[in-house]
């Protein structure tokens, strides 16, 4: 399934809820959902009660969205976290959260998912020393992320780490001058900021 490209706003007012697709300006009166919540389109208004099964595609939806990605790779993560000891809802969004994309926004080195995809994909990053340009890809507890040397010394760099103020979430551990961060563990559950029922995605998947 391709990658959508439409304006994220709108993917927001359909969950009815923010999903900080856009960086600095989802925390301003800019926000569309603080200024139209309600599903984009000329029914949007018009909201329906949701069946069982709305629900829960709402929340695979939701979750999907947040962190950016495609129908198939997140039914894979499901599988994935299936295998995993555990509780599964929990264990999806461990695997969600471990992506090299997800690292480089929380760590603050980007002001979106997306933007953060974009720098991994252009080869900025270095995982335990090695170059690593697929957003895709999962650290682990323990992985040390750099900013390669010569992207630091770039003005996107520098005005990235200059600006970021974004409050670094405890299983990430960044180094003093900004430039390193080492995954202390992977997140637990009350380590994950998204709102959503994780079982809701299990039990949509089970069916
Ligand atoms: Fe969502 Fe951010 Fe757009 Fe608000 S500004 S609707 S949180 S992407």
């Amino acid at each position: 399934m391709s990658r959508y490209t439409g304006a994220v706003c709108k993917l927001c007012r359909r969950e009815g809820k923010k999903l900080f697709l856009k960086g600095d300006r989802c925390y301003t009166h800019k926000c569309s959902i603080d200024r139209r919540n309600y599903a984009p389109g000329q029914h949007g208004q018009n909201r329906r009660k949701s069946s069982e099964y709305g629900i829960q595609l709402r929340a695979k939806q939701q979750a999907r969205r947040y962190y950016g990605i495609g129908e198939s790779q997140f039914q894979k993560y499901f599988l994935m976290a299936e295998r995993r000891k555990g509780i599964t809802g929990e264990n999806l969004l461990q695997i969600c959260e471990s992506r090299l994309d997800n690292v480089v926004y929380s760590a603050g080195w980007a002001n979106s998912r997306a933007e953060a995809r974009q720098l991994v994909t252009h080869g900025h990053f270095l995982v335990n020393g090695q170059k690593v340009d697929i957003p895709s890809y999962l650290c682990k507890a323990g992985d040390v992320i750099a900013i390669k040397k010569s992207s630091l010394d770039s003005d996107k760099f520098k005005t990235l780490l200059e600006a970021n103020k974004r409050v670094i979430p405890l299983w990430i551990e960044r180094s003093e001058d900004g430039a390193e961060a080492k995954i202390v563990n992977l997140p637990t559950r009350d380590q994950i900021e998204l709102d959503v029922q994780e079982h809701l995605i299990v039990e949509y998947y089970s069916k």
